[in-house]
């Protein structure tokens, strides 16, 4: 067996995963490469689909922002978010990838570092033999994606080099302030590139437990039938923090928890629980099947969002037995602030399958325990035989993270002479099953986007569409004063209001 081959067999045992052919070479180009996002995640997912021989071995990274570095800091950057341990820890690998890596200093608006830049990726291009494939990723905030925009359209940049090569761009959430500012993004950037170019990507799709979501409802027959207003009595979908607002205040004051958390990857797991079956597992049918069902999402009104929605703020609190601080203590925070850290709220689907249905999502900062899940909440038994017990309605949970795994909870009888049932639950923990974790979201991502598949990726008419239920609830709050904040503390399952939620409707969050 050859070096490579012993290395890509040892890389499948270890991890679970490795691509039996490397995908074509290309250039990537990130923009924000000084940044946290790059630093933490995009390069050590990079560094992870090396390892996995999944990028070309030629492929080039060329990381682009403001801050005068050299090639050889950028790479020490970049090297201290590889792994420290594990497969991935070689230091042979490691060196392997970040002789790839090399800095590109530049302003994002600036003419003048773009036409430099084309010349540098054509010397790339030529050198390692790639095709005139190129990737851009956009890691910078979203008020200078429009400048990287335009300026690859005037460099040239933009359309494929030539007949056979690609150019694809990523770009970051948030994807707009509201509807009017994502429809703008959007024109913008198809002035400049073409829909299919476009990979606007949100991580948690890349998550296994996400897709695995589409393999459980669509790949098994048993699942399905039970799957619609028959047999569901409600939807709880759950993405809460533990963290607070970290070093993202600055970002957080504008955002708030509906931006930030809601409009996209809660609603993006939302159309993933509610679409129909589409025709193929590929990028059209896929998103034309998530588009439907956000179209289905019965619009709130001004008059409806008091009544549907909560919105929280965290004051001072336990943490896993610490203390913490509240949201307006929190370094870079207003004192003042009226930005909402939590957010519940109640939707309806206007379609066969979902009517009468209620779909709660919350989502919140500082809440008991960090838990992504999806809640599938059944209807109880028409008719109870065994006398004098009460069984709780069967519950599907899927959980997303911590622990990726799937768990069916339902009544059994506890060991005795007497009826007595208890609730009892069956496990699927990816961990378990696969002898592995999980790949990281970015990677499964940009590997997808090298490939062309862009399932996973949101399309333009989706992202206007989730703004579109967004954007009446910024409305409403925007003419209304924000109740009286703190109401939670730190380290709790959130604010009261959001159980009444539930509450008055005889339902109740699943507790965190
Ligand atoms: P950073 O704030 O770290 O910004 C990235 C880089 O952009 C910086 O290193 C800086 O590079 C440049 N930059 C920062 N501020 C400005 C500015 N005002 N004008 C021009 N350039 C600026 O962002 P992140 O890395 O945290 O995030 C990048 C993108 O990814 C954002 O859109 C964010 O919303 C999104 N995102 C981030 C996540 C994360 O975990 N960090 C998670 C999900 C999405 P330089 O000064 O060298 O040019």
């Amino acid at each position: 067996m050859s070096t490579r081959a012993t290395d890509i067999a040892e890389s499948s045992r270890v991890e679970g995963y490795f691509c039996e052919v490397p995908h074509e070479p290309c250039a990537i180009v990130m923009f924000g490469a000084s940044g946290d996002l790059a630093r933490r995640k995009l390069l050590p997912a990079l560094y992870d689909l090396a390892v996995h021989s999944c990028l070309a071995p030629r492929f080039r990274l060329l990381g682009f922002a403001r801050t005068e570095m050299s090639d050889g800091a950028f790479r020490t950057n970049a090297s201290e978010f590889l792994p420290k341990n594990g497969a991935g820890a070689d230091d042979g690998k490691k060196q392997d990838f970040l002789n790839q890596l090399e800095y590109f200093g530049g302003k994002y608006d600036d003419p003048e570092a773009y036409r430099c830049l084309a010349e540098r990726l054509e010397t790339i291009d030529r050198e390692n033999q790639l095709g005139g494939n190129r990737l851009y990723y956009l890691a910078t905030p979203p008020d200078v994606y429009p400048h990287v925009i335009e300026q690859l359209g005037r460099a040239n940049l933009a359309g494929p080099k030539n007949g056979s090569s690609w150019t694809r761009v990523i770009i970051e959430k948030p994807f707009g302030h509201d509807g009017a500012s994502a429809r703008e993004l959007n024109a913008k950037v198809l002035r400049v590139f073409d829909e299919s170019q476009v990979y606007r990507i949100d991580h948690y799709l890349g998550k296994e437990t996400v897709q695995n979501l589409l393999v459980f409802r669509f790949g098994n027959g048993i699942f399905e039938p039970l799957w619609n207003r028959n047999y569901i009595d409600h939807v709880q979908i759950t993405a809460a923090e533990a963290l607070g607002v970290e070093r993202r205040a600055a970002f957080y004051e504008s955002a708030g928890a509906l931006r930030d958390m809601i409009q996209s990857h809660v609603l993006q797991l939302t159309s993933l629980v509610g679409m129909e079956a589409p025709a193929r597992f590929d990028a059209t049918s896929v998103r034309n099947e998530k588009i439907k069902i956000l179209q289905s999402i019965r619009p709130l009104q001004a008059d409806t969002v008091w009544k549907s929605v909560v919105r929280g703020q965290y004051g001072p609190g336990n943490v896993k037995g610490a203390a913490v601080a509240g949201y307006r203590e929190e370094p870079g925070v207003n004192p003042n602030s009226a930005t909402e850290t939590f957010v519940a709220l109640k939707l309806l689907v206007d379609n066969w399958r979902w009517k009468d249905v209620p779909f709660y999502l919350r989502s919140g900062k500082r809440l008991a325990r960090p838990a992504t899940e999806i809640a599938i909440r059944f209807k109880r038994a028409p008719h109870m035989v065994f006398q004098g017990e009460s069984v709780e309605p069967n519950s599907l949970v899927l959980n997303i993270q911590p622990d990726e795994g799937i768990s069916l909870s339902f009544g059994a009888k506890s060991p005795g002479s007497q009826m007595r049932i208890q609730p009892v639950t069956m496990d699927f923990q990816y961990r378990q099953a696969f002898g592995a974790g999980s790949r990281e979201a970015y990677a499964t991502l940009i590997n997808d986007c090298i490939r062309g598949d862009a399932t996973l990726f949101d399309r333009a008419d989706s992202v206007e569409a989730a703004w579109g239920l967004v954007d009446p609830i910024l409305e409403a709050w925007q003419n209304a004063s924000a109740p009286p904040f703190p109401n939670y503390s730190a380290g709790t399952d959130g604010p009261r209001a959001a159980d009444d939620l539930t509450a008055s409707e005889g339902r109740r969050w699943r507790p965190l």
